[in-house]
């Protein structure tokens, strides 16, 4: 796929459970448009990571595979959408998360994020990607990813060449999620039926939700997801 860095695009919503493929897909619509991916959960890594006060705020929470409050995300994402990089779009991976979120966001599209200097859209381009709960499940226990350059694998379906080991020519040892563990991985799940289920019904009420079937191969749902934000831009 050639890549287009010109044009607007988006912003882009990617919806989904945890394990849905958001952050490969996101990847790849990065690479694709030239568009940055804003991951609140890579956001909060890194904060965890640097030991910042909102990160020390979120690391219990994180672990035990809760949602971190509304007010501390938002926050967040507000001062990484005003980033110059986001001017021609981006894709939120990972957030809006609960109903709250995702009024906020439509208000910040409306009142402030969206000025003469900002070429992209007001409303976003809202994406589900649906996925069988057993394949959810293979999907997150064998998630390994690079310390070193982000690189994601699954030890089911897309290990690396030499067992744990990056690829890449730094080969650094691969890492398993605090929060791709076992024990919680349930209340993930739980929180993804209780608190973000209602965001896909928000979207889809307001006429917004376009749901792409996850269980097919990886390029065919990038496949998927580039037409989507073909069409919208049609
Ligand atoms: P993820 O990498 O998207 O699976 O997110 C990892 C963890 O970060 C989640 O289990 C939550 O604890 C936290 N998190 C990420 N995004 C949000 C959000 N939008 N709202 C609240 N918590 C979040």
């Amino acid at each position: 796929m050639a890549q287009e860095t010109s044009r607007a695009v988006g912003p882009i919503v990617l919806l989904g459970p945890p394990g849905a493929g958001k952050g490969t897909q996101a990847k790849r619509i990065m690479e694709h448009y030239g568009i940055p991916q804003v991951s609140t959960g890579d956001l909060l890594r890194e904060n965890v990571n640097l030991g910042t006060e909102l990160g020390l705020a979120a690391k219990a929470v994180m672990a035990r595979g809760e949602l971190v409050c509304d007010d501390l995300v938002c926050n967040m994402v507000r001062q990484r959408l005003l980033q110059p990089d986001t001017k021609r779009g981006y894709i939120l991976d990972g957030f809006p998360r609960t109903a709250a979120q995702a009024g906020w966001l439509d208000a910040l599209l409306d009142h402030e994020l969206f000025d003469n200097s900002r070429p992209t859209r007001a409303w976003p381009i809202v994406i589900s990607l649906d996925v069988d709960y057993n394949q959810l499940l293979l999907r997150i226990t064998g998630r390994r990813s690079c310390p070193t350059c982000g690189r994601i694998y699954n030890v089911h379906f897309q290990p690396p060449r030499e067992d744990e080991r990056c690829d890449l020519p730094h080969g650094t040892k691969l890492e398993t999620r605090n929060d791709d563990r076992l024990e919680v991985i349930q209340p993930r799940l739980t929180a993804y039926q209780e608190q973000t289920r209602p965001v896909a019904d928000y979207y889809q009420r307001t006429g917004r939700l376009i749901s792409v079937n996850g269980d097919l191969p990886m390029d065919d749902v990038t496949d998927q997801i580039c037409r989507i934000i073909e069409d919208h831009h049609a």
